[in-house]
C-alpha cells in the first residue's frame, strides 16, 4: 500500500491582531558560527518566522518573544533592543 507521510507545515500569515512584527521591542541575532543547524528555533518559533531551509529569521512576523534565543542550545541566537525608527 502506498502510504503518504502528511505532517503540518506552518507559514507565518497576518492575524487579528495584526502584522506581529510589529510588536517586537527586541530582535533576535543570530550567529552563524555557533549554529549547527539542530532546528529547536524553527520548532519552537510561535510565528513560523525562522526558515527551516538557513535559519533566516522573517522579521515581518517576528515578535521578538525570545523563545528562539532561550531554547538554542548552542547560544548561537542573542536579544538585541529593537531600534526606534
Ligand atoms: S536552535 Fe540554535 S543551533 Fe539550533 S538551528 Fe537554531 S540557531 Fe542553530
Ligand atoms: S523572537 Fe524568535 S521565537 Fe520569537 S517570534 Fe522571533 S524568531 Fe520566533
Amino acid at each position: 500500500m502506498d502510504k503518504k507521510i502528511v505532517q503540518p507545515i506552518s507559514r507565518p500569515v497576518q492575524g487579528a491582531c495584526g502584522v506581529t512584527g510589529t510588536w517586537r521591542s527586541q530582535r533576535p541575532i543570530l550567529d552563524t558560527s555557533l549554529c549547527n543547524g539542530c532546528l529547536i528555533c524553527w520548532l519552537y518559533c510561535p510565528e513560523a518566522a525562522i526558515s527551516r531551509e538557513d535559519r533566516d529569521i522573517d522579521f515581518t512576523y517576528c515578535k521578538g518573544c525570545g523563545i528562539c534565543a532561550v531554547e538554542c542550545g548552542k547560544k548561537a541566537i542573542r536579544m538585541v533592543k529593537e531600534e526606534i525608527k
